[in-house]
Protein backbone atom coordinates (compact mmCIF):
# COMPACT_ATOMS: atom_id res chain seq x y z
CA UNK A 1 0.00 0.00 0.00
CA UNK A 2 1.14 3.47 -0.67
CA UNK A 3 1.71 5.62 2.02
CA UNK A 4 -0.63 8.61 2.39
CA UNK A 5 -0.76 11.74 4.33
CA UNK A 6 -3.51 12.48 6.18
CA UNK A 7 -4.20 16.54 6.97
CA UNK A 8 -7.16 16.26 9.21
CA UNK A 9 -7.88 18.50 11.62
CA UNK A 10 -9.19 15.67 14.33
CA UNK A 11 -9.68 12.70 14.68
CA UNK A 12 -6.00 13.36 13.14
CA UNK A 13 -3.45 10.97 12.14
CA UNK A 14 -1.78 8.36 14.20
CA UNK A 15 1.97 7.82 14.28
CA UNK A 16 2.35 4.43 12.33
CA UNK A 17 4.69 3.27 15.39
CA UNK A 18 1.74 3.66 17.76
CA UNK A 19 -1.05 2.31 15.55
CA UNK A 20 1.51 -1.01 14.97
CA UNK A 21 1.68 -1.13 18.75
CA UNK A 22 -2.29 -1.26 18.91
CA UNK A 23 -2.60 -3.61 16.65
CA UNK A 24 0.00 -5.72 18.13
CA UNK A 25 -1.56 -5.77 21.71
CA UNK A 26 -5.24 -5.04 20.89
CA UNK A 27 -5.76 -9.28 20.60
CA UNK A 28 -3.47 -10.10 23.45
CA UNK A 29 -2.43 -7.60 25.91
CA UNK A 30 1.11 -8.81 27.38
CA UNK A 31 0.54 -12.25 27.34
CA UNK A 32 -2.34 -11.68 29.62
CA UNK A 33 -4.46 -13.26 27.24
CA UNK A 34 -7.07 -10.01 26.91
CA UNK A 35 -7.52 -7.90 24.30
CA UNK A 36 -6.46 -4.12 25.69
CA UNK A 37 -10.02 -3.10 25.67
CA UNK A 38 -11.40 -5.68 27.58
CA UNK A 39 -8.79 -5.43 30.71
CA UNK A 40 -10.50 -4.55 34.39
CA UNK A 41 -10.26 -0.99 34.70
CA UNK A 42 -9.85 -1.46 38.59
CA UNK A 43 -7.46 -4.15 37.47
CA UNK A 44 -3.35 -4.04 37.56
CA UNK A 45 -2.52 -4.02 34.12
CA UNK A 46 -4.64 -0.85 33.35
CA UNK A 47 -3.47 0.88 36.57
CA UNK A 48 -0.57 0.55 35.46
CA UNK A 49 -1.25 1.84 32.01
CA UNK A 50 -3.22 5.44 33.54
CA UNK A 51 -0.38 5.78 36.17
CA UNK A 52 2.04 5.44 33.01
CA UNK A 53 -0.10 7.90 31.00
CA UNK A 54 -0.01 10.48 34.19
CA UNK A 55 3.71 9.94 34.90
CA UNK A 56 4.98 10.71 30.91
CA UNK A 57 2.63 13.64 30.98
CA UNK A 58 4.17 15.33 33.63
CA UNK A 59 7.83 14.63 32.61
CA UNK A 60 6.92 15.79 28.79
CA UNK A 61 5.20 19.06 30.09
CA UNK A 62 6.94 19.46 33.54
CA UNK A 63 3.49 19.36 35.60
CA UNK A 64 4.64 21.02 38.81
CA UNK A 65 3.01 18.56 41.95
CA UNK A 66 0.86 21.06 42.92
CA UNK A 67 -0.90 20.27 39.78
CA UNK A 68 -3.26 17.25 39.52
CA UNK A 69 -3.63 15.85 36.37
CA UNK A 70 -7.17 14.19 35.57
CA UNK A 71 -8.39 12.35 32.39
CA UNK A 72 -12.63 12.99 32.00
CA UNK A 73 -15.01 11.82 29.68
CA UNK A 74 -16.55 13.65 26.82
CA UNK A 75 -14.03 15.51 25.07
CA UNK A 76 -12.79 19.02 25.08
CA UNK A 77 -16.54 20.29 24.55
CA UNK A 78 -17.61 18.57 28.04
CA UNK A 79 -14.71 21.29 29.56
CA UNK A 80 -16.92 24.10 28.44
CA UNK A 81 -19.73 22.94 30.42
CA UNK A 82 -17.13 21.83 33.72
CA UNK A 83 -15.69 25.19 34.17
CA UNK A 84 -18.59 27.32 34.65
CA UNK A 85 -20.22 24.02 36.83
CA UNK A 86 -17.91 23.63 39.26
CA UNK A 87 -16.17 27.37 39.22
CA UNK A 88 -18.98 29.86 38.65
CA UNK A 89 -22.27 30.60 40.66
CA UNK A 90 -23.86 33.41 42.48
CA UNK A 91 -21.68 36.48 42.73
CA UNK A 92 -19.01 34.79 40.41
CA UNK A 93 -18.34 35.72 37.05
CA UNK A 94 -15.68 34.58 34.07
CA UNK A 95 -13.89 36.58 31.40
CA UNK A 96 -13.90 34.63 28.31
CA UNK A 97 -11.50 36.08 25.56
CA UNK A 98 -12.98 35.29 21.80
CA UNK A 99 -10.67 34.67 19.24
CA UNK A 100 -12.32 32.66 17.04
CA UNK A 101 -14.61 28.95 16.30
CA UNK A 102 -14.00 27.29 19.73
CA UNK A 103 -13.51 29.77 22.26
CA UNK A 104 -16.65 31.13 20.84
CA UNK A 105 -18.13 27.42 21.50
CA UNK A 106 -16.88 27.49 25.38
CA UNK A 107 -18.63 30.76 26.10
CA UNK A 108 -21.52 30.08 24.21
CA UNK A 109 -21.25 27.15 26.57
CA UNK A 110 -20.91 28.87 29.91
CA UNK A 111 -22.95 31.81 28.98
CA UNK A 112 -25.99 28.72 29.28
CA UNK A 113 -25.26 27.85 33.00
CA UNK A 114 -23.39 31.24 34.55
CA UNK A 115 -22.56 34.90 34.55
CA UNK A 116 -19.50 35.81 31.97
CA UNK A 117 -18.39 38.66 30.44
CA UNK A 118 -17.56 37.78 26.59
CA UNK A 119 -13.88 39.84 25.84
CA UNK A 120 -14.00 40.17 21.34
CA UNK A 121 -10.48 40.23 20.99
CA UNK A 122 -10.50 39.27 17.39
CA UNK A 123 -9.40 42.48 14.68
CA UNK A 124 -10.46 41.76 11.03
CA UNK A 125 -8.91 44.59 9.43
CA UNK A 126 -6.13 43.99 6.76
CA UNK A 127 -5.02 41.23 8.18
CA UNK A 128 -7.05 38.73 11.43
CA UNK A 129 -4.80 39.64 14.54
CA UNK A 130 -5.54 39.59 18.38
CA UNK A 131 -6.22 42.72 20.12
CA UNK A 132 -3.20 43.27 22.39
CA UNK A 133 -4.39 42.80 25.86
CA UNK A 134 -4.51 46.26 27.04
CA UNK A 135 -7.43 46.34 24.99
CA UNK A 136 -9.09 43.43 27.09
CA UNK A 137 -10.62 45.27 29.88
CA UNK A 138 -10.20 42.19 31.89
CA UNK A 139 -13.22 42.01 34.89
CA UNK A 140 -11.36 42.79 38.11
CA UNK A 141 -13.05 40.79 39.86
CA UNK A 142 -13.18 37.38 37.12
CA UNK A 143 -12.73 33.80 38.64
CA UNK A 144 -10.89 32.77 35.70
CA UNK A 145 -10.30 34.02 32.09
CA UNK A 146 -10.93 31.74 29.67
CA UNK A 147 -9.13 31.30 26.19
CA UNK A 148 -7.97 29.71 23.31
CA UNK A 149 -4.71 28.67 23.13
CA UNK A 150 -4.77 27.74 19.02
CA UNK A 151 -8.39 28.38 17.06
CA UNK A 152 -8.00 25.04 15.36
CA UNK A 153 -11.03 25.93 12.47
CA UNK A 154 -9.90 30.03 11.83
CA UNK A 155 -5.38 29.27 12.16
CA UNK A 156 -5.22 32.07 14.91
CA UNK A 157 -2.84 31.26 17.84
CA UNK A 158 -1.13 33.55 20.84
CA UNK A 159 2.20 33.86 20.16
CA UNK A 160 2.76 33.00 23.64
CA UNK A 161 0.49 33.04 27.09
CA UNK A 162 -1.29 36.00 28.16
CA UNK A 163 -0.25 37.71 31.22
CA UNK A 164 -2.48 37.00 33.30
CA UNK A 165 -2.45 36.25 36.99
CA UNK A 166 -1.75 32.71 37.49
CA UNK A 167 -5.02 31.93 39.86
CA UNK A 168 -7.21 32.97 36.53
CA UNK A 169 -5.81 31.23 33.44
CA UNK A 170 -8.05 28.46 31.73
CA UNK A 171 -7.23 27.21 28.75
CA UNK A 172 -7.87 25.43 25.51
CA UNK A 173 -5.48 23.49 24.57
CA UNK A 174 -7.36 20.75 22.21
CA UNK A 175 -4.89 21.49 18.95
CA UNK A 176 -1.57 22.84 20.85
CA UNK A 177 -0.85 20.75 23.64
CA UNK A 178 2.58 18.95 23.30
CA UNK A 179 3.84 20.80 20.82
CA UNK A 180 5.75 23.19 22.59
CA UNK A 181 7.20 23.17 26.16
CA UNK A 182 4.78 24.79 28.97
CA UNK A 183 5.18 26.42 31.68
CA UNK A 184 2.43 24.76 33.06
CA UNK A 185 2.69 27.17 36.84
CA UNK A 186 1.60 29.99 34.91
CA UNK A 187 -2.12 28.61 34.57
CA UNK A 188 -4.97 27.51 36.69
CA UNK A 189 -6.19 24.74 34.54
CA UNK A 190 -5.28 23.81 31.05
CA UNK A 191 -7.23 20.95 29.18
CA UNK A 192 -6.82 19.23 25.92
CA UNK A 193 -9.41 16.80 24.02
CA UNK A 194 -6.99 13.76 23.16
CA UNK A 195 -8.07 13.04 18.95
CA UNK A 196 -5.64 15.75 17.61
CA UNK A 197 -1.97 15.07 19.45
CA UNK A 198 -2.85 12.94 21.88
CA UNK A 199 -4.51 10.00 20.56
CA UNK A 200 -7.89 9.16 19.92
CA UNK A 201 -11.56 11.06 20.55
CA UNK A 202 -13.43 10.77 23.79
CA UNK A 203 -10.84 11.68 26.36
CA UNK A 204 -10.09 14.61 27.75
CA UNK A 205 -6.89 15.52 29.81
CA UNK A 206 -6.59 18.46 32.38
CA UNK A 207 -4.28 19.54 34.26
CA UNK A 208 -5.60 21.57 37.41
CA UNK A 209 -3.49 23.36 40.16
CA UNK A 210 -4.26 21.55 42.95
CA UNK A 211 -5.44 24.12 45.53
CA UNK A 212 -8.64 25.26 43.26
CA UNK A 213 -9.69 21.70 43.53
CA UNK A 214 -10.85 22.89 47.16
CA UNK A 215 -12.68 25.79 45.78
CA UNK A 216 -15.04 24.19 43.43
CA UNK A 217 -18.88 23.91 43.83
CA UNK A 218 -20.43 21.68 46.16
CA UNK A 219 -23.32 20.34 43.58
CA UNK A 220 -22.24 19.41 40.48
CA UNK A 221 -22.63 15.95 38.37
CA UNK A 222 -20.42 13.17 39.59
CA UNK A 223 -18.51 12.65 36.33
CA UNK A 224 -18.21 16.90 36.19
CA UNK A 225 -16.80 17.14 39.38
CA UNK A 226 -13.27 17.94 39.43
CA UNK A 227 -12.79 17.51 43.00
CA UNK A 228 -14.41 14.16 42.82
CA UNK A 229 -11.69 12.88 39.64
CA UNK A 230 -8.64 13.85 41.47
CA UNK A 231 -10.03 11.93 44.74
CA UNK A 232 -11.29 8.90 42.75
CA UNK A 233 -7.73 9.30 40.34
CA UNK A 234 -9.86 9.69 37.35
CA UNK A 235 -11.96 6.34 38.04
CA UNK A 236 -15.31 7.80 39.41
CA UNK A 237 -17.11 5.43 37.12
CA UNK A 238 -15.32 3.15 34.10
CA UNK A 239 -13.03 5.94 32.23
CA UNK A 240 -12.55 5.52 28.78
CA UNK A 241 -10.16 2.72 28.92
CA UNK A 242 -8.71 2.45 25.45
CA UNK A 243 -8.64 6.34 24.81
CA UNK A 244 -6.28 6.31 27.79
CA UNK A 245 -4.03 3.63 26.41
CA UNK A 246 -3.47 5.49 23.64
CA UNK A 247 -2.84 8.14 25.40
CA UNK A 248 0.05 6.62 26.85
CA UNK A 249 1.41 5.09 23.64
CA UNK A 250 1.50 8.25 21.89
CA UNK A 251 2.99 10.03 25.34
CA UNK A 252 5.97 7.54 25.17
CA UNK A 253 6.29 8.46 21.40
CA UNK A 254 7.00 11.81 21.44
CA UNK A 255 9.44 11.33 24.33
CA UNK A 256 11.23 8.61 22.01
CA UNK A 257 11.18 11.61 19.72
CA UNK A 258 12.96 13.97 22.04
CA UNK A 259 9.75 15.18 23.81
CA UNK A 260 8.34 18.49 23.28
CA UNK A 261 11.62 20.53 22.40
CA UNK A 262 11.42 18.24 19.78
CA UNK A 263 7.90 18.47 18.26
CA UNK A 264 8.35 22.61 18.95
CA UNK A 265 11.49 22.54 16.31
CA UNK A 266 10.05 20.19 14.02
CA UNK A 267 6.40 22.31 14.13
CA UNK A 268 8.41 25.75 13.29
CA UNK A 269 10.19 23.80 10.01
CA UNK A 270 6.85 21.88 8.66
CA UNK A 271 4.82 24.96 9.26
CA UNK A 272 7.42 28.02 7.72
CA UNK A 273 7.47 25.65 4.60
CA UNK A 274 3.95 25.81 4.13
CA UNK A 275 3.64 29.16 4.92
CA UNK A 276 6.54 30.13 2.38
CA UNK A 277 4.87 28.05 -0.30
CA UNK A 278 1.14 29.68 0.40
CA UNK A 279 2.88 33.89 0.79
CA UNK A 280 5.02 33.15 -2.79
CA UNK A 281 2.10 31.55 -4.77
CA UNK A 282 -0.47 33.90 -6.31
CA UNK A 283 -2.90 31.47 -5.57
CA UNK A 284 -3.69 31.15 -2.28
CA UNK A 285 -4.23 33.44 0.55
CA UNK A 286 -3.72 33.21 4.53
CA UNK A 287 -5.52 36.18 5.90
CA UNK A 288 -4.14 35.72 9.39
CA UNK A 289 -1.14 38.43 10.56
CA UNK A 290 2.43 36.50 10.89
CA UNK A 291 2.57 37.12 14.94
CA UNK A 292 -0.67 35.43 15.00
CA UNK A 293 -0.59 32.22 12.28
CA UNK A 294 -0.91 29.18 13.95
CA UNK A 295 1.37 26.85 13.25
CA UNK A 296 -0.29 23.77 13.62
CA UNK A 297 -3.72 24.37 11.56
CA UNK A 298 -3.29 26.39 8.69
CA UNK A 299 -5.96 27.33 6.46
CA UNK A 300 -6.23 28.77 3.12
CA UNK A 301 -8.17 29.96 0.44
CA UNK A 302 -8.17 30.12 -3.57
CA UNK A 303 -10.01 33.28 -4.38
CA UNK A 304 -11.75 31.37 -6.71
CA UNK A 305 -13.72 29.74 -4.14
CA UNK A 306 -15.10 26.21 -7.18
CA UNK A 307 -11.53 25.56 -6.86
CA UNK A 308 -11.39 24.47 -3.43
CA UNK A 309 -12.98 20.93 -4.42
CA UNK A 310 -11.10 20.81 -7.58
CA UNK A 311 -8.01 21.33 -5.12
CA UNK A 312 -9.38 18.62 -2.65
CA UNK A 313 -9.87 16.29 -5.24
CA UNK A 314 -6.77 16.20 -6.95
CA UNK A 315 -4.52 15.89 -3.49
CA UNK A 316 -6.48 12.97 -2.62
CA UNK A 317 -5.26 11.67 -6.02
CA UNK A 318 -2.22 12.88 -5.13
CA UNK A 319 -1.95 10.70 -1.63
CA UNK A 320 -3.25 13.87 0.52
CA UNK A 321 -5.99 13.85 2.56
CA UNK A 322 -8.39 15.56 5.08
CA UNK A 323 -7.51 18.88 3.37
CA UNK A 324 -11.34 20.37 3.28
CA UNK A 325 -11.61 23.20 5.65
CA UNK A 326 -13.92 22.99 8.16
CA UNK A 327 -17.98 23.70 7.64
CA UNK A 328 -18.28 26.88 8.84
CA UNK A 329 -15.23 28.48 6.67
CA UNK A 330 -14.78 26.81 3.91
CA UNK A 331 -11.56 27.04 1.97
CA UNK A 332 -8.68 24.53 2.52
CA UNK A 333 -6.64 23.62 5.76
CA UNK A 334 -3.44 21.45 6.54
CA UNK A 335 -3.39 20.44 9.70
CA UNK A 336 0.18 19.63 10.97
CA UNK A 337 0.18 17.88 14.06
CA UNK A 338 3.19 15.95 15.91
CA UNK A 339 2.64 12.91 14.15
CA UNK A 340 2.78 14.07 10.49
CA UNK A 341 6.10 13.37 9.03
CA UNK A 342 7.96 16.67 6.91
CA UNK A 343 7.81 14.49 3.71
CA UNK A 344 4.09 14.93 4.24
CA UNK A 345 4.56 18.71 4.34
CA UNK A 346 6.86 18.63 1.10
CA UNK A 347 4.70 16.30 -0.42
CA UNK A 348 1.90 19.21 0.18
CA UNK A 349 3.85 21.95 -1.62
CA UNK A 350 5.47 19.98 -4.26
CA UNK A 351 1.27 19.35 -5.29
CA UNK A 352 0.34 22.99 -4.88
CA UNK A 353 3.15 24.18 -7.02
CA UNK A 354 2.01 22.15 -9.38
CA UNK A 355 -1.93 22.39 -8.97
CA UNK A 356 -1.38 26.72 -9.39
CA UNK A 357 0.89 26.12 -12.35
CA UNK A 358 -2.58 24.37 -13.84
CA UNK A 359 -3.86 27.42 -13.16
CA UNK A 360 -0.56 29.58 -14.26
CA UNK A 361 -2.17 31.73 -16.65
CA UNK A 362 -4.78 33.78 -14.31
CA UNK A 363 -3.09 35.87 -11.55
CA UNK A 364 -5.92 35.51 -9.57
CA UNK A 365 -5.08 36.28 -5.98
CA UNK A 366 -6.12 39.58 -3.86
N1 LIG B 1 -11.45 23.07 21.40
C1 LIG B 1 -10.66 23.04 20.32
C2 LIG B 1 -9.54 24.04 20.22
C3 LIG B 1 -10.85 22.09 19.32
O1 LIG B 1 -10.06 22.06 18.26
C4 LIG B 1 -11.90 21.15 19.47
C5 LIG B 1 -12.15 20.07 18.45
N2 LIG B 1 -11.76 20.30 17.19
C6 LIG B 1 -12.71 21.24 20.60
C7 LIG B 1 -12.45 22.20 21.55
C8 LIG B 1 -13.86 20.27 20.81
O2 LIG B 1 -13.34 19.02 21.09
P1 LIG B 1 -14.27 17.75 21.30
O3 LIG B 1 -14.83 17.39 19.98
O4 LIG B 1 -13.32 16.74 21.86
O5 LIG B 1 -15.32 18.11 22.29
Amino acid sequence: MQEIFYFGAGPAALPGPVLAKIRQEFLDYRGSGLSVVELPHRGEAFLEIRDTAEALLRELLQVPDDYAVLFMHGGATSQFSMLPLNFLGPGRLADYVHTGHWSLKASAEAKRLADIREIHALRQGESLRIAPQHEWSLSPNATYVHYCDNETVNGIAFPGVPDVHRGLLACDMTSSILMRPLEVDRFAIIYAGTQKNLGIAGLCVVIIRKDLLDATNERVPRLYDYRRCARERSLVNTPPVFAIYVLQGMLDWVKGQGGVHAMHERSQRRSALLYQAIDASRLYTNRVADEFRSKINIPFEIQDAGLHEVFVREAEQNRLFGLRGHSSTGGIRASLYNAMPDAGVEHLVEFMCNFEAGFGASPIKR
